[in-house]
């Protein structure tokens, strides 16, 4: 049986909303917030009015819009065609939404999904994974919580986080018993104001410059037990550990990975326009490419 990929009404409005929003409110400062780096502030509030940041897909019960993913990844690519670092920026806390969600016991989720869906104010989340010696091997992760006193001792470093260091709540994966390898895994809540996470270099990038990508350094940074995302293991409403990680990822590459469909859809409305201004026969072939390239990432070809 063949997949059916044809939008709901609701789902072509939401499209049409992320559209013009794009247009309206990205396009015309994209190139200020990428030749500064300037973090993009009154864009994000912009649209988390509209209700087009992370929050709309959020569960209603925690205050969020329940969207399906698919309005997810079509707000996302939207968004990106507007400009792919300040799509970023206000997309990423959708990262440590998804830890959450995906780890928290229902009171955990009840009290941050609740902050993230703050209808006055968007509260910025970055989700810390990523090591200097651990990329895709995620699960080889060194940052260590040691068991202190009512709660967790958390040291180590964490490498290309997006809102790193400068997010209200940041989700920091970390072993808490290397001993037994990955199963030792857990994420924990570290609070704005924490004096045991700073940040570190802030990276120059070539692209998506809009959006903040920062190291975070954990240096005794204590975090009591209920900032254990899930509980201890044991607790009656334990979370999955480890494993939430992977759901965490499973749950926003989507929304990350159709972002390139704009992207490309960018391109080839800026070579075409680059061609009508040159009209040289190279441009001409690098414009049917990106074309073409285009229209089979949208399936039209
Ligand atoms: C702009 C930006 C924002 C980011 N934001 C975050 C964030 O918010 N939080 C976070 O935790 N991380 C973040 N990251 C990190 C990102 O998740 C990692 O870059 C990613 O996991 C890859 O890790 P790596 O860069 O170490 O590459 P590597 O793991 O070293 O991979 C390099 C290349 O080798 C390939 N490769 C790796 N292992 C294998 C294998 N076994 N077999 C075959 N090929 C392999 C990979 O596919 C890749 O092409 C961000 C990165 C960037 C660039």
């Amino acid at each position: 049986m063949p997949l059916d990929f044809t939008l709901t009404p609701e789902q072509e409005d939401i499209k049409g909303l992320a559209h013009e929003f794009a247009e309206k409110e990205i396009r015309p400062v994209a190139a200020h917030y990428d030749e500064t780096e300037e973090f993009p502030w009154p864009v994000l509030k912009k649209a988390h009015e509209v209700g087009l940041t992370p929050v709309s897909v959020m569960p209603e019960a925690y205050g969020g819009g329940g969207l399906d993913i698919i309005s997810n990844m079509l707000i996302a690519e939207e968004l990106h065609w507007g400009c792919a670092g300040i799509a970023v920026a206000i997309t990423g806390t959708g990262l440590a939404a998804a830890a959450v969600l995906a780890m928290g016991n229902e009171a955990q989720k009840r009290r941050w999904i609740g902050d993230f869906c703050n209808a006055k104010t968007p509260v910025v989340g970055a989700m810390g994974l990523t090591e200097p010696g651990t990329g895709s091997d995620a699960m080889a992760i060194a940052t260590t919580a040691k068991k202190v006193d009512g709660g967790y001792l958390i040291n180590g470093a964490k490498q290309f986080i997006t809102n790193g260091g400068i997010a209200d709540l940041h989700v920091i994966f970390a072993n808490t018993d290397p001993t037994i390898g990955a199963a030792g895994i857990a994420g924990f809540v570290v609070e704005k104001g924490n004096k045991g996470l700073s940040m570190g270099r802030k990276e120059k990038k070539l692209g998506v410059r809009a959006s903040h990508t920062a190291q975070v350094i954990l240096q005794d940074c204590f975090v009591p037990t209920e900032n254990r995302l899930g509980g201890e293991p044991g607790d009656p409403d334990a979370g999955p550990g480890a494993l939430g990680a992977l759901q965490m990822l499973e749950y926003s590459r989507p929304a990350g990975l159709r972002p390139a469909a704009s992207r490309l859809r960018q391109a080839d409305h800026q070579a075409r326009g680059h061609r009508l201004q040159a009209g040289g026969h190279g441009d001409q072939h690098r414009c049917r490419s990106a074309a073409h390239l285009a229209r089979r990432l949208d399936g039209t070809a």
